[in-house]
C-alpha cells in the first residue's frame, strides 16, 4: 500500500491547501497602496522631461526680453542660477532613468525631486519679484506670462506627487502676489486676487488629476492581484485534480491486484466440479466480486471524465452492429423478466462510421440495462435512425424507450448527478450505485452529443442522444466481422510456449491456473531482468508482461526485448492492474502488442490468445 499511502498524502495536502502554491502571501490592500505610490513617483520622473525643456527655453526668452531693462550682471546672474539648477535636475532625471528603481529606493528619489522642484519654484519666484520692479509694461507682462505658463504646464507633469506641485506653486507665485500687493498702483490688488484665484484653480486641477491617476493605478494593481489570486487558485485546483486522478489510479491498481486473485481463483473454482451448494456459494462470491469491480471501473471512468483525460477513439465501426451486440448481451436479462426487448435500426443508417464503438456500447449498455431493470411490464425498445446527415458527417439518433416505473420531475432534475438515484427505495429494490448515467452523459458529451430524457411516473421513460460521426465508405462485410466473430465463446485449448513475467505471487498463481485451463503450461519468471533473459534466450509463441515490477518495469523490459530481438514477431501482451488509457498507450509505445487488465477474465484471455496465436497453434477441444 506504499504507493496508495503516498498518493493519499499528496491528495490531502493539496486539498487542505498546504502546498507551496498556496503559501504565497495574499495581496494586501496596503501592498497595493505602496505599489501605487511607487508607480506615481516613477510617473513624476517620466513626465518631467518636457517641463525641464520649457524651463531652459523660457529662461533664455525671459532673460533676452529683460536685457534692455535691467543691468546685464543681474539678468545673467539670474539666468546662470536657473540654468545650473535645470542642468542639475536633468542630471537627476538621467540618473533615475538609467536603471529600474526598486520600490524601496523611491522615497529618496521623491525627496530629491521635491527639493529640486522647490528650488526651481523659488528661483522663478525670485525672477517674478525682480522683473516686476520695472516701469516697462512689456517687462512686467513677460514675467507674468512666463511664470503663469510654467505653473499651468506643471499642473499636469507634477500632479502625480501633489506636494511637489504645491511647493512649486507656492514658491513661484508668492513673490508675484507680494509684488502686486506692494505695487501701490490702481488694479494691483485685483491682480494679486486674480493670481491667488488662479493658483487655487490650478491646485484643484492638479488634485483632481492626482485622484484620477491614483484610482487608475489602484485599479490596475487590484486587477493584477485578482488575476494572480485567480491563477493561483486555478493552479491549486489543477494540482488537486491531478492528485485526485493519481490517487484514484493508484487505488485502482492497488485494489485490482487483490481482486485479480479473488476473481481469478473464483473463476477457477467455478469451472471445477463442486457440490451444488458450494457451486452456488462460489457463484454468489463471483457476482459480488463482479459488482465491486464494476463499481471500481465506474469510479475510474468518472475520474477520467472529470479530469478531462478521457480518450475517445476514432475507428471505423458499424453502429447497427454495436446496437445488436448490446441487445444480444441484455436479452437474457430481459427474458428472465419475460420482457420483450426489441431493436430497430433504420435501413437509411450509414453502414459504417468513424468513432468509439466501445464507449458507445458502454452508454447503450447502461441505458438499455436501466430500461430493462426498471421495467416489469410492457416492453423495451431501442431505435436507431439517421438525422440531419451532411455529406461527410452522419447524424445518428439513438433512442431507448421503456414502459417501466418512470420518474417524477424531481428525480429527473438530479438524474445525471453522481451517486443519485430516484429515491432510497430504488437502491433497496434495484441496487446500483447511481453512477451509470453521470458516466454515460460524460461519455456522450465527449463524443460531441448530449443525452436528453422524457419520463412520466408509472408510464415509462425515453432516453435519447444524437452523435455526429464521420461516415465511412462500406467495405466487405466478411472482412469487417471476422475479428469479432473469431472471438469464440466455445471452449478452446491452445498449445503454445508462453512466458509470463509477473512479480506478485498471487497473480502468478491466477494466470498459471487460467492458462492451464486453456491448455497452456506457462513458464513464469518473477522479475524484469530475468524475464528479459528468458524472453531472449528461448523460443516463445507469446509473452505476458506485468507493467509495474520492482527492478525493471514492463515497458522498459519490453523495449530491451525488442532491441535484442529485432525483426522477431513475438507478441508481448501487457497484463496489468494499471487500467488507465495512458497506461495502455505507454505499453503500446514501448512495443507491446496488446493490453489485458487485471482481474483477467477467462473469456478475455481466450480471445486474446486466439487473436495472437491464431489457429496454427490452437485446436478445438
Ligand atoms: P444506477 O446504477 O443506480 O442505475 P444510473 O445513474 O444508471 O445508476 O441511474 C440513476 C437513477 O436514475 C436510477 O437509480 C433510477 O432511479 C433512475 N433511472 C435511470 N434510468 C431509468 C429508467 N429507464 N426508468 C426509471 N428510472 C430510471
Amino acid at each position: 500500500m506504499g504507493y496508495a499511502a503516498a498518493s493519499f498524502c499528496n491528495l490531502t495536502r493539496i486539498m487542505s491547501g498546504t502546498t507551496p502554491a498556496s503559501s504565497a502571501a495574499e495581496p494586501m490592500a496596503s501592498d497595493i497602496a505602496a505599489r501605487v505610490e511607487a508607480e506615481l513617483t516613477r510617473l513624476l520622473y517620466r513626465s518631467a522631461g518636457f517641463g525641464l525643456f520649457s524651463n531652459f527655453v523660457l529662461a533664455i526668452l525671459l532673460a533676452t526680453g529683460q536685457w534692455s531693462y535691467f543691468p546685464a550682471s543681474l539678468t545673467l546672474g539670474w539666468l546662470t542660477v536657473i540654468i545650473v539648477l535645470s542642468v542639475a535636475r536633468l542630471a537627476t532625471n538621467i540618473a533615475f532613468a538609467r536603471r529600474a528603481r526598486a520600490d524601496a529606493e523611491l522615497p529618496q528619489w521623491r525627496l530629491a525631486f521635491l527639493i529640486e522642484v522647490a528650488l526651481a519654484g523659488a528661483i522663478w519666484g525670485v525672477s517674478a519679484w525682480l522683473f516686476m520692479q520695472s516701469d516697462s509694461l512689456l517687462s512686467r507682462c513677460l514675467v507674468i506670462f512666463v511664470v503663469a505658463g510654467l505653473n499651468a504646464g506643471a499642473a499636469r507633469s507634477l500632479a502625480s506627487v501633489p506636494i511637489c506641485y504645491r511647493a512649486y506653486v507656492v514658491l513661484s507665485l508668492t513673490p508675484m502676489v507680494l509684488s502686486f500687493l506692494l505695487m501701490d498702483e490702481p488694479g494691483s490688488w485685483t491682480l494679486a486676487g486674480m493670481t491667488l484665484t488662479y493658483a487655487m484653480f490650478l491646485l484643484n486641477t492638479a488634485k483632481l488629476h492626482y485622484t484620477d491617476l491614483h484610482t487608475l493605478y489602484r485599479l490596475i494593481y487590484e486587477n493584477d492581484a485578482l488575476v494572480a489570486t485567480l491563477s493561483e487558485a486555478k493552479q491549486r485546483a489543477e494540482a488537486a485534480n491531478q492528485a485526485k486522478s493519481e490517487f484514484l489510479a493508484t487505488m485502482s491498481h492497488e485494489i485490482r491486484t487483490p481482486m485479480n486473485g479473488v476473481i481469478g481463483m473464483l473463476q477457477l473454482l467455478g469451472e471445477a466440479e463442486l457440490p451444488t451448494e458450494q457451486a452456488e456459494h462460489v457463484a454468489l462470491a463471483g457476482k459480488s466480486a463482479d459488482t465491486l469491480l464494476r463499481l471500481l471501473n465506474d469510479i475510474l471512468d468518472l475520474s477520467r471524465i472529470e479530469s478531462g483525460k478521457l480518450e475517445i477513439e476514432h475507428i471505423r465501426f458499424s453502429p447497427a452492429q454495436v446496437v445488436s451486440e448490446v441487445v444480444a448481451l441484455l436479452a437474457t436479462r430481459a427474458q428472465a423478466k419475460a420482457l420483450p426487448l426489441h431493436y430497430y435500426c433504420s435501413p437509411d443508417l450509414p453502414t459504417h462510421v468513424r468513432g468509439d464503438p466501445m464507449r458507445l456500447r458502454q452508454v447503450l449498455l447502461n441505458l438499455v440495462g436501466n430500461a430493462v431493470k426498471f421495467t416489469d411490464r410492457g416492453e423495451v425498445e431501442v431505435l436507431v435512425a439517421p438525422v440531419n446527415s451532411g455529406n461527410e458527417e452522419a447524424g445518428i439518433c439513438f433512442r431507448v424507450r421503456d414502459t417501466g416505473i418512470g420518474m417524477n420531475p424531481e428525480a429527473l432534475g438530479r438524474l445525471f448527478e453522481k451517486f443519485s438515484q430516484a429515491d432510497s427505495s430504488t437502491t433497496r429494490r434495484y441496487g446500483g450505485s447511481g453512477l451509470g448515467l453521470a458516466i454515460s452523459r460524460g461519455l456522450v458529451q465527449h463524443m460531441g452529443g448530449d443525452i436528453s430524457v422524457r419520463s412520466n411516473p408509472g408510464q415509462g421513460s425515453e432516453f435519447s442522444f444524437v452523435l455526429r460521426l464521420p461516415a465511412e465508405a462500406a467495405i466487405e462485410y466478411a472482412s469487417l466481422v471476422a475479428p469479432s466473430r473469431s472471438v469464440g465463446t466455445a471452449p478452446r485449448k491452445f498449445s503454445a510456449r508462453v512466458l509470463v513475467i509477473e512479480d506478485e505471487e498471487s497473480n502468478q498463481q491466477v494466470i498459471d491456473g487460467l492458462l492451464r485451463r486453456v491448455g497452456i503450461v506457462p513458464t513464469i519468471v518473477s522479475n524484469g531482468q530475468e524475464g528479459i533473459a528468458y524472453a531472449v534466450q528461448h523460443p516463445w509463441d507469446l509473452v505476458f508482461m506485468d507493467m509495474r515490477m520492482p527492478d525493471i518495469d514492463g515497458p522498459q523490459a519490453t523495449r530491451r526485448i525488442r532491441e535484442q530481438l529485432p525483426n522477431q514477431p513475438l507478441p508481448i501482451i501487457a497484463l496489468t492492474a494499471n487500467a488507465r488509457e495512458e497506461d495502455r498507450l505507454t505499453c503500446l509505445d514501448a512495443g507491446m502488442d496488446d493490453f489485458l487488465t487485471k482481474p483477467v477474465r477467462l473469456e478475455e484471455l481466450r480471445s486474446c490468445l486466439h487473436r495472437w496465436l491464431g489457429s496454427s497453434v490452437s485446436q478445438e477441444q
